[in-house]
Order: C-alpha cells, then structure tokens, then sequence
C-alpha cells in the first residue's frame, strides 16, 4: 500500500483532530512510498528502529514516537541518531500518543480492559481517555494482582489491604498516576496506571482506594500491536510486533 493511504486511513481511524496532544499524531517521518512490512513497538527507541531494519520495515508504527513539547528542537545526539537511521532505510515513521490510548477497540485502555477481563463503563480524566467499570467478579486486591502479573508478566506494585474485595475499577495505561483523585470521585475501588509518585501512596493510604502500578511499558504493549494487526488484516501487509523490555 502507499504511504499517504495508510496515513489517511490510521489518521481517521484514531480521530486524532479530536485530541490536543504533546506531540504531533500521524506521519512524523517520511519514509518510502511503497509499503508492504509494518513494524510496531511502543516506543521508538534506537534498539527498537535497528530490529526494525533488520526486518525490511517500510514504516513503524508506534505509541511514544518524536517531537514532544517543551523538548529540544534541535536534531542532535540521540534524535540525530535516531532520525538518520530512519531516513538512510528510508523508514517511515508512524506514531500514536493519545488517540491511540483512547481508541474504543484498539486503544491502549479498551485492550487493557479486556486483557483483564474488566466491563467498561466510562470515560474520565483528561479528555475522557481513561477507563473505569467493573471486574467480571469480585475478586481480592492479592487476586488482581495475580491477574495483572500474569497478564502483562511483570509484578505490579500495589498499594493497599491484600483482602480487600475489588468490583468496581479504574484505568489508564501509561503515566496516568495524576488521574488518582479523579478516579476516587467515581467510587471505586481500585485504581491501575503504569507509574506511581511518592503521593500515590499517601493517596491510596487516606482513600482507602487500592493503587496498582503495573508498569509504564508493560501497560501500553497492547494498542500499538493490536493496530499492527488490525492494518495488517485491513490491507494485506506485513505486520511484526517487537517488545523490548522496559523496567518502568
Ligand atoms: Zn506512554
């Protein structure tokens, strides 16, 4: 397929002129016209773009691509790197921030949310990217928690009483621990997020609401892959997902 189409049809699909994001969404760098190998990963980092190379990738698509605000501007060390290894292959760079958490099938939140088995109910936080609903069944803070390390295989760190019985939740992947306070007005129980600050703890503490940090990374593997896929099926093209593991 041609470049400008698959930019065309992500750009609609993922609605991005809804959202007011910190980076641009869409075609960040422009590669070879011709596409026929996709390559995904959260992020766009060196390790991620050379096993991009060695798998002939005519574009990469990713959550956290360039050009964040308040970043430098300028084209050097590390963003030199990065951006002439992407332009000697004549890779084309495809990234997604917020629509991409945000989209209701594909969205890093919605596949979240089905990994573990959680019914959607609504929509909060900073334009109504974040989740909240119910577990399928009531199960313990200890079970959740069970249920996140096996699903994303990373141990989350939890803050609150291991018995205590968990319905109704809260979600957002990524660095979304500043959602905590919003998410406690909707009455849950349990909050999920990928990172956590030092007043989380306090937080969940004087709450009595559950803060689960199940990881930056490890939350936010699913949307990018599940829109490899869903383009891959769509057009007929290549699709491979490289995880590079990340600690945070
Ligand atoms: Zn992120």
């Amino acid at each position: 397929m041609q470049q400008d189409e698959l930019e065309n049809y992500l750009n609609q699909l993922l609605d991005i002129s809804r959202f007011q994001d910190y980076c641009p969404n869409g075609l960040q760098v422009e590669g070879r016209n011709q596409i026929h190998t996709i390559v995904s990963g959260v992020t766009a980092s060196m390790d991620f773009l050379q096993a991009a190379v060695v798998m002939h990738a005519d574009a990469v698509l990713v959550h956290h691509g360039y050009f964040w605000r308040g970043e430098d501007r300028t084209l050097r060390s590390i963003r030199h790197r990065r951006i002439a290894l992407l332009m000697k292959h004549e890779i084309s760079l495809f990234a997604y921030h917020l629509p991409l958490d945000a989209h209701p099938e594909l969205g890093n939140n919605a596949q979240l949310g089905q990994k573990l088995h959680f019914a959607t109910v609504g929509h909060f936080g900073q334009q109504n990217i974040a989740s909240y609903g119910q577990v399928m069944c009531n199960i313990s803070l200890n079970e959740l928690g069970e249920k996140i390390s096996l699903a994303l295989a990373r141990k989350p760190l939890i803050i609150g009483e291991p018995t205590k019985q968990i319905r109704r939740i809260a979600w957002c992947t990524g660095a979304a621990q500043s959602y905590f306070e919003e998410a406690i007005q909707l009455d849950i129980d349990a909050f999920i997020t990928g990172e956590i600050s030092e007043q989380s703890v306090h937080t969940a503490r004087e709450s009595g609401v559950a803060f689960i940090s199940a990881g930056h990374h490890a939350t936010e593997r699913f949307g990018v892959q599940a829109l490899g896929e869903h383009i891959a099926q769509q057009f007929g093209i290549k699709h491979h997902f490289i995880d590079l593991d990340n600690p945070v």
